[in-house]
């Protein structure tokens, strides 16, 4: 080993020293609910695929005929030969989903955040972001250099306090999760839509967790559920990575801020378009989701039979949405949980720091239409056995 290995070895030792060495787990053959580590059946309770479009045959199906039709990846960036019908076609759909004037695809969730920051913001700015935001946020805003401010998670009088206090030459951005990722709970965005409006900022809404699980007519996420619709300083983003099974990122918004994305998004210029198979189950994927509300219906049921049967075992685990943080703290009994489960046959993602804050080491349970009642039905008694009775 040489010296610049032995450093970078220093560093891991410590990590591991922590209890905080990351370690890849590889899946074998996922099928719905179940998956195979090192040949041991387990049930997956941590996968983001919440409606199970992941292998739905609606999307197979697109995904074989645009992989037949138009082949592998699109040769180009967006603006240079790699705009197909396909990726104008799901533009023009996500405009109806979303209800927004225009609408523009980028290549992931995390690419989508880090371009629309560094492209609408710059130096003069401020930036209020909660303290829980996704870190592709939190690396947008570092990227466009504009002041940032964090603010506690949900507190909408200490965001006022703090807009009211933070001079500016220029604009003012809330960046806010609509359904935080590790710990599932909402954000109150009617109050936040209030301050954007009485402080005249912008207010940009990361819908990765919420699209398809919220709203009752589109199901297009959170926003939707105020019924406010369009408005020119609201911009949504949201994932085809998560409740969508497949993968990419979309921007909803006012036409001039999707014309401005186009014109100065750096990660949406110089990458190369999404290929058309993945773009074909894109579609797909919004026409099952706007047809048929019976998957989104099927998700809440789980998510309310999980409750009923938490707390008839005396748990009392949050609920608001799929995901379910299981709060352990100490992040070596966290490591030891997950084994625990694993060998139990449940597949229960452990969630240390940094990902989550000091001390708040967890276990992260999220739910999909692909578990039956009965799976469900075990992985509480499990929860109740493993963590609760410790
Ligand atoms: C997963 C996630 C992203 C990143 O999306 P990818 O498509 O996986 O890159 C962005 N924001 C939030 C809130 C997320 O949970």
């Amino acid at each position: 080993m040489n010296q610049a290995e032995s450093s970078l070895q220093a560093v891991l030792n410590q990590l591991a020293e922590q209890h905080r060495l990351r370690r890849l787990k590889t899946i074998e053959q996922p099928k719905a609910a179940e998956i195979t580590f090192n040949h041991h059946r387990v049930v997956n309770f941590c996968s983001n695929d919440y409606l199970g479009f992941s292998q739905h045959p609606a999307l197979i199906e697109a995904s074989q005929k645009a992989l037949v039709e138009y082949g592998v990846g699109t040769g180009g960036a967006r603006l240079i030969g790699g705009t197909y019908d396909l990726h104008t076609q799901l533009e023009q759909q996500l405009v109806v989903f979303k209800q927004t004037e225009a609408a523009l695809v980028f290549n992931s969730g995390y690419q989508a955040n880090v371009g629309i920051l560094s492209a609408l913001v710059n130096r003069h700015d401020v930036i209020f972001a909660d303290r829980l935001n996704h870190a592709s946020l939190l690396d947008g805003a570092l990227l466009s250099r504009a002041r940032l401010v964090r603010y506690p998670h949900n507190d909408v009088e200490a965001l006022e306090n703090l807009l009211k206090r933070t001079q500016t030459s220029g604009q003012r951005f809330i960046v806010t999760d609509t359904v935080f990722s590790m710990d599932g709970d909402l954000a109150p965005l009617k109050a936040l839509y209030h301050l954007a409006t009485r402080y005249d900022a912008w207010l940009i809404l990361d819908e990765a967790h919420a699209t398809g699980v919220f709203g009752e007519t589109h199901r297009s996420g959170l926003w939707e559920t105020t019924g406010l619709g369009h408005q020119p300083q609201v911009i949504q983003v949201g994932t085809f990575s998560k409740a969508l099974g497949s993968f990419g990122a979309y921007v909803a918004a006012s036409q001039a801020v999707i014309d401005t994305l186009i014109q100065f998004s750096r990660s949406f210029i110089y990458s190369t378009a999404l290929p058309p198979p993945v773009v074909a189950a894109n579609l797909a994927a919004i026409e099952l989701l706007q047809q048929d509300a019976s998957h989104t219906q099927q998700l809440w049921g789980n998510i309310y039979e999980f409750a009923r049967l938490a707390k008839g075992a005396g748990l009392s685990p949050e609920t608001n949405s799929a995901i379910i943080p299981i709060l352990v703290g100490d992040e070596s009994k966290t490591l030891a949980l997950t084994d625990q489960f694993l060998a139990a046959g449940f597949y229960v993602q452990g969630i240390r720091p940094p990902t989550v804050p000091e001390g708040t080491a967890r276990l992260r349970v999220t739910l999909s239409t692909k578990h039956s009642f009965e799976q469900i039905e075990k992985l509480v008694q499990a929860l109740s056995h493993f963590v609760y009775q410790r």
